[in-house]
């Protein structure tokens, strides 16, 4: 890529690093022509196909936004939203797939906010899978509680 000060063709790696999350990979350039060092950003590219038809590039900040208003008056914060939807970007990227469809976000989303806030995930899963009666929430409701008969009862906070 260009040089952002001058404009040369060429620059050369003098540093690269994985993130945190192995999601991505930072290089420290420097260009060759005027010495200027800058860093570059690596992802895999991930695309949304929407309804419409239309791709766009995943986005974290979507998921988040997708969530909050399920989460609204729970006690969940801005670095669990972050945490969830850093889950639903490494379930999606560990299938390997480059483009996914929106519906598969939701779905991905399910799991991790079960885990986060279950009056949240019923909110969220009601108006995702399009709840339509009482007898749906019971159903997910039976779910719930057959999650925790299968787990070892929670200590008293
Ligand atoms: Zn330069």
């Amino acid at each position: 890529m260009y040089c952002p000060f001058c404009r040369h063709s060429d620059s050369r790696v003098i540093d690269s690093r994985t993130s945190d999350d192995g999601l991505s990979i930072r290089r420290r350039r420097q260009c060759p022509e005027c010495g200027g060092r800058f860093s570059t950003t690596e992802t895999a590219s991930l695309s949304v196909i929407k309804r419409s038809g239309v791709t766009e590039p995943f986005s974290r900040e979507k998921v988040v936004l997708g969530v909050k208003k399920a989460c609204q008056g729970r006690p969940v914060t801005d670095s669990d939203l972050a945490m969830l939807a850093q889950t639903v970007e490494e379930t999606i990227r560990s299938t390997g797939a480059s483009q996914i469809e929106a519906n598969d976000i939701g779905l991905a989303i399910l799991p991790p906010l079960r885990d986060l806030d279950e009056v949240a995930y019923l909110r969220f899963a009601s108006v995702y899978q399009a709840f339509e009666s009482l007898d749906d929430f019971e159903t997910a409701i039976g779910q719930l509680r057959e999650v925790h008969g299968r787990l070892p009862a929670r200590p008293v906070e």
